[in-house]
């Protein structure tokens, strides 16, 4: 029996594994969920999956939370606030921890998660961007160990000999070969961007997902943020990663062999297929994933991604190959222009204009230490921000 603890339990990736979890009562368990600010849901997660733990973002949100589950007669403790998210990330009471949480918010969790020698279940790629090196030393140093629920990631570790993941270069291995669907503007006239409206980014052709990972999708800064995350996870570096746009989103990310070889995994765009392969591993479990029908599909098509169209794709090679603070400052300058163009107080086009800026001014740096990267985090957040306040009638914003 599998003990979980599952950090941002009510978000799409949450929802997902939580369906996965109910289907094999036998094999799961809850330790504890957490939610931000959508307490009523977490209310409802709390009854049906009974963890000892349920940790909300606010006092108030607690309190709430607190009174409602008394009622229902739920034994669930509560908890709030960062110091309480690290403190079930690491509990001896779970033995996985899920790491779902959106945005550098997951950091903190899912480091001591790591230094509690814990199995992560890695969704939140925005903390391995952030802090890859430090990240995996606390993997290394602590014996956790680590599995990517990112559908690439997961696609790619199961293209590579068993046990290789992290410990690359590994045997044969040429390139990996990361697949996009290419998102809402793939062959939108590229003069037009700047009119994108938040409720067309967040329409993806082929995923559900959450709002910020719905418009870094829509970027392609989704795929830069991954292209990083497989630097991390797989030891490779830049020029051995690629992407390819693949619309149909069947191919979930490809490994290509020095004798030729090319291994690919497919299935339906269903998060619950890595998901319950992370959760399982090295078991294979249903998943209440529909069948692949490839006759019905009949076609898979590639394309080149177009650099002009999708800037953030190369900045995020930049800031890759840059190294230091490049990724982090890379990463928060994308949290805070997404919100901003989420919020209606942004262009689309200000998306990757802010994040050009950002790095170019403060990714320069070398981050040595956590406190280097949440230094940077904190000022490229800073910057962004002005950049996006200054530009709101000229340009920018
Ligand atoms: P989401 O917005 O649907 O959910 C985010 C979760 O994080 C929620 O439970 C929310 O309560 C919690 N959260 C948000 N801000 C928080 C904060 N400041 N402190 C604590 N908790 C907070 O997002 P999602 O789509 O489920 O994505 C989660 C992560 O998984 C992201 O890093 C994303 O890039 C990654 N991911 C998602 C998908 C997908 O299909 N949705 C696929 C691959 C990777
Ligand atoms: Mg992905």
């Amino acid at each position: 029996m599998k003990r979980l603890t599952l950090l941002g339990s009510t978000g799409s990736i949450g929802a997902s594994t939580l369906d996965v979890v109910a289907r094999h009562p036998d094999r799961f368990s809850i330790f504890a969920l957490t939610a931000h600010s959508n307490h009523e849901k977490l209310a409802e997660q709390c009854l049906a999956f009974r963890p000892e733990w349920a940790v909300v973002g606010s006092a108030e949100g607690a309190a709430q939370l607190e009174a409602r589950l008394r009622a229902a007669g739920s034994p669930t403790r509560v908890g709030y606030g960062p110091q309480a998210l690290v403190a079930v990330a690491s509990d001896a009471g779970a033995d996985t921890v899920v790491a779902a949480i959106v945005g550098a918010a997951g950091l903190a969790p899912t480091l001591a998660a790591a230094r509690a020698g814990k199995t992560i279940l890695l969704a939140n790629k925005e903390a391995l961007v952030m802090s890859g090196a430090l990240f995996l030393d606390a993997v290394r140093e602590h014996g956790a160990t680590l599995l990517p629920l990112d559908s690439e990631h997961n696609a790619i570790y199961q293209c590579l000999p068993p046990h290789a993941a992290g410990s690359v270069p590994h045997g044969g291995v040429e390139k990996i070969i990361l697949t996009a669907s290419g998102g809402p503007f793939r062959t939108r006239d590229p003069k037009t961007l700047g009119d994108i409206t938040p409720e067309q980014a967040v329409k993806h052709p082929n995923w559900s997902m959450g709002r910020k990972i719905s418009v870094d999708s829509a970027t392609m800064m989704n795929k830069g943020l991954e292209v990083i995350e497989a630097h991390w996870l797989f030891g490779l570096p830049a020029d051995r990663i690629d992407v390819l746009i693949h619309p149909q989103s069947v191919i979930h990310s490809m490994v290509a062999y020095k004798d030729g070889s090319v291994l690919a995994q497919l299935g339906n765009p269903d998060m619950r297929t890595p998901i319950a392969h992370a959760l399982a591993y090295p078991d294979r479990v249903d998943a209440g994933v529909r069948p692949l029908d490839l006759a019905a599909i009949a076609t898979l098509t590639f394309e080149k991604p177009d650099e002009a169209r999708f800037p953030c794709l190369k900045l995020a090679f930049d800031a890759l190959r840059a190294g230091g603070t490049a990724s982090a400052a890379l990463n928060a300058a994308n949290e805070i222009a997404v919100e901003a163009f989420l919020a209606g107080r942004a262009r689309y086009t200000s998306i990757a204009e802010t994040v050009a800026r950002v790095v170019d001014t403060i990714g320069h740096r070398a981050a040595r230490t956590l406190d280097d990267v949440l230094e940077i985090d904190r000022e490229a957040r800073a910057l962004a921000s002005s950049l996006l306040g200054a530009g709101a009638g000229a340009g920018i914003g």
